[in-house]
């Protein structure tokens, strides 16, 4: 195995998925998410108290009830614990960059 080799199988450990945004690099604003939250258990609400009514229905009629309450930010936004890699890095992983930053700097290449 080269050292190419040896670094790929090594470098899948430096890193783990990012606990904030669960890898996916972006995270849902509070105010959405009170938003979603009153719109489920408004969906919910009228589920049992009209049965008859179809899922559509229910829907564009919680749809029409809270359109003026949809709030006035960015539903999702760059995680800001790994900068939307979804990633973050181990303390290992926080050393190797390091020293690869040291080699960069070198300007040998
Ligand atoms: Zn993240």
């Amino acid at each position: 195995m080269n050292i190419i080799e040896q670094l790929s199988k090594e470098l899948s450990n430096i890193k783990l998925e990012c606990p904030e945004c669960k890898g996916s690099g972006w995270v849902q604003s509070i105010e959405w998410q009170e938003y979603w939250e009153k719109y489920n258990k408004r969906v919910k609400s009228l589920e049992e108290e009209y049965p008859y009514l179809s899922f559509l229905d229910v829907y564009k009629a919680v749809d029409d009830e809270l359109e003026d309450e949809m709030p006035d930010v960015p539903e999702e936004t760059v995680c800001p614990e790994c900068y939307g890699n979804g990633f973050v890095l181990t303390e290992e992983g926080k050393s190797f960059i390091s020293l690869l930053k040291h080699y960069l700097s070198l300007e040998i290449i």
